[in-house]
């Protein structure tokens, strides 16, 4: 039995699933922001927005395409809050229109959640430790496909950008989420928070709808730099490919990865690690000579 973490067929789209602009707290206008991912090598963004959605598809043109999203939050302490941004695959709103920010005395978290999967979106965690969540606050969450695992803003505003281990957290406990890397974009240069960090989805149509399926089936990879070439399973055996690498590392559950470093100077493109049995999960996440790190999406055995 062969395991692959994407199909053989489609192609590349480099995007970023998280996005603010002048229409509410970013520094960038929206067709600007367009033009600036755009030619920096992005196939499409989701501006996503606090609490507002709105109609932006006159931005997308024949080789850009703007994914329908909004953020939404309910702050439930000073420095306690939940954000959460839903993309949507049945394209734009006639009109453009807004909720209210959360208020918790009315909306439970659950309740956030379980309205934007009516509403049939794409639902990410968005940054938790920024948020400052507990593990038992995000582990009583249901209903949502994807986490952050690096959101360059809240990295770059107080190194509150990574949550790998609550992923990992999740993932043990047998939950089928996906690791999602992103800007979370308000400012105005790379240096502030843009650029950072994004996906590469794997779609045979270039449309919003293909862009949503391949996020829902997990034909994607998260990324600050590193090519993920490839990650299968079999023969028990875990097959990696990428771009030049220094580091490949196996995280798995319950028996242990492995860890795989370039010697002699000869970077990695191609490891082959042999597996334990009895993975109920398995990741990778590849490092380049720059530090940057690939995250791929797991492999689960008994799909
Ligand atoms: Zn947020
Ligand atoms: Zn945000």
């Amino acid at each position: 039995m062969k395991y692959t973490a994407f199909p053989e067929e489609g192609r590349w789209l480099r995007g970023n699933l998280h996005a603010h602009t002048t229409l509410s707290d970013g520094m960038v206008e929206p067709q600007k922001q367009a033009e600036d991912y755009r030619a920096m090598g992005y196939d499409f963004l989701s501006v996503t927005d606090h609490n507002v959605m709105h109609t932006l598809r006159e931005l997308c043109t024949d080789d850009f395409l703007i994914v329908p999203g909004w953020e939404r939050d309910i702050p439930y302490g000073r420095w306690k809050c939940l954000h959460v941004v839903g993309q949507f695959p049945d394209g734009f709103p006639q009109e453009s229109y807004s909720r209210p920010k959360g208020d918790p005395a009315k909306m439970s978290m659950q309740d956030l959640l379980d309205e934007m999967a009516e509403e049939n979106a794409f639902i990410t965690l968005a940054h938790p430790v920024w948020s400052r969540m507990e593990p038992e606050e995000v582990r009583a969450l249901k209903g949502f496909h994807a986490i952050e695992i690096f959101n360059t803003g809240t990295e770059r505003l107080c190194h509150a950008g990574h949550a790998e281990i609550l992923w990992d957290m999740l993932l043990r406990e047998g939950r089928r989420v996906f690791g999602v890397a992103c800007d979370d974009t308000h400012g105005k240069t790379a240096k502030s928070d843009r650029f950072g960090g994004w996906v590469m989805v794997k779609t045979r149509t270039f449309t919003i709808a293909g862009i949503l399926e391949a996020l829902r089936k997990g034909y994607y990879y998260s990324t600050q730099g590193p090519e993920i070439r490839g990650f299968t399973i079999e023969n028990g055996t875990a097959t990696v490919e990428c771009s030049p690498c220094e580091e490949v590392h196996l995280i798995s559950y319950e028996p242990r990865g492995a860890s795989v470093y370039a010697v002699d100077g000869r970077p990695l493109t191609r490891v082959e690690i042999p597996l334990k049995g009895g993975e109920r999960y398995m990741r990778v996440e590849c490092v380049d000579a720059q530090g940057c790190t690939a995250w791929s999406q797991p492999i689960w055995p008994d799909d």
